[in-house]
């Protein structure tokens, strides 16, 4: 049980194993998505340059997927969380699926972008709602300038979004809970490492992350049934 305070602000940060209990497959875990593929080959911007035909095709197969997914008991508690916090909760998802905003939450920070959003690789545009899927024979998309139309995704080697923002909650959050992600991928790992002098920190899942020893505790379970009973509102 974590206690919050009336003053605290709380700082989520969830990955892939958020919203392995709606079905769709962690990066790493069995029968996770890298089974199939190997990351340079589909999320790259080398990829992107080299063979954008099969980026899509593995960005369709995953929007496919997300669609057909919907929110577990841990989305729901963290949209309730939200709905009697409101502002002081600052919900950090490394995950691209849209699952926290079915299930209510209404300010989540995509810290590596959307699934379902595309965006321009050379002009300007805003990121745009999109949901179609782009496999042979349907042609790679164009935008209205000519440049490619790419996933609105942070690949390897690419800046995480929002990074501003992020670093200025972590400054003032009061309670940092990592939820569901392994703890490998950089910056989201070393978040926890920031802000330990000061705030209360946790983590949820059922394997103790790689950076766990950062953790003042670990709730070792699947997040749908944690999340759920895991905080007590002063
Ligand atoms: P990861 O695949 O590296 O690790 C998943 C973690 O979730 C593991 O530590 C595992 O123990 C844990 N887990 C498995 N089932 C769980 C459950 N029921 N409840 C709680 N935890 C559970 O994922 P990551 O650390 O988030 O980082 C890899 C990258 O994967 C991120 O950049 C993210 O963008 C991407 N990703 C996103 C999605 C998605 O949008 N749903 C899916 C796969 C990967």
């Amino acid at each position: 049980m974590i206690r919050v305070g009336k003053q605290n602000r709380v700082f989520i940060l969830t990955g892939a194993g958020v919203s392995a209990e709606s079905g769709i497959p962690t990066f790493r875990g069995a029968g996770g998505l890298w089974r199939n593929y190997r990351i340079e080959a589909v999320a790259s911007p080398e990829a992107w340059a080299r063979d954008p035909v099969l980026v899509w095709e593995f960005y369709s197969m995953r929007r496919k997927m997300a669609k057909a997914a919907r929110p577990n008991a841990a989305h729901v508690a963290l949209a309730e969380l939200e709905s009697k916090i409101g502002e002081r909760l600052f919900l950090c998802t490394q995950n691209v699926d849209n699952l926290h905003e079915q299930a209510g939450s209404t300010h989540v920070t995509h810290m590596h972008g959307e699934l379902l959003k595309t965006r321009c690789e050379r002009c300007l545009r805003e990121p745009f709602a999109d949901d179609a899927c782009y496999e042979p024979p349907v042609a790679i998309p164009r935008c209205e300038c000519g440049g490619k139309l790419r996933p609105h995704i942070c690949w390897f080697g690419e800046v995480p979004f929002k990074l501003d923002s992020i670093f200025a909650e972590l400054e003032r959050c009061a309670l940092f809970v990592a939820i569901g992600t392994s703890g490998v991928v950089e910056p989201a790992a070393s978040f926890v490492a920031q802000v330990r002098a000061r705030a209360r920190t946790y983590y949820v899942g059922p394997e103790l992350p790689a950076n766990h020893s950062a953790f003042e505790e670990c709730f070792q379970g699947e997040a749908g049934k944690i999340v759920p009973d895991l905080f007590r509102l002063d």
